[in-house]
């Protein structure tokens, strides 16, 4: 099945929120897992079913990474605030790095992970 990550900083989470919810009957259809806060939100504001992993902070994003290299990741949603540093940069440097080794995709903004999100579907 499918398997998707969906990440987003806070500034960003509203946008998430919206995006699952545009594309719910989509996300329906994979295997979801999330950081912690940005999964929380997620089950609490959607219908979705999601696996959620450590905060950001707190290693989610190296958890996450940890998956991709293992080949169980098909793709990441990660909506990131371009405009303010974030404590765990070196932990989002290296999820980057990691899907970029395995040429996972990696959607960094709405419009990018909207295509991504209707390429995913679109396959058999
Ligand atoms: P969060 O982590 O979903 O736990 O906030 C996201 C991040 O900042 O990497």
């Amino acid at each position: 099945m499918t398997r998707v990550a969906l990440i987003a900083h806070d500034e960003e989470k509203p946008e998430l929120i919206d995006l699952a919810t545009e594309y719910c009957d989509t996300l329906a259809e994979f295997e979801l897992l999330a950081t912690g806060t940005s999964g929380k939100r997620l089950i609490e504001e959607t219908d979705l079913a999601v696996e959620r992993r450590a905060s950001g902070p707190m290693g989610g994003d190296m958890q996450i990474g940890s998956e991709v290299a293992e080949g169980r990741i098909d793709a990441i949603v990660f909506l990131r605030d371009p405009l303010r540093a974030q404590p765990h940069e070196p932990d989002i440097t290296a999820l980057l790095r990691i899907c970029d080794v395995h040429d996972t995709p990696l959607a960094t903004t709405r419009s990018s992970a909207e295509y991504v999100l209707d390429g995913l579907a679109d396959e058999p």
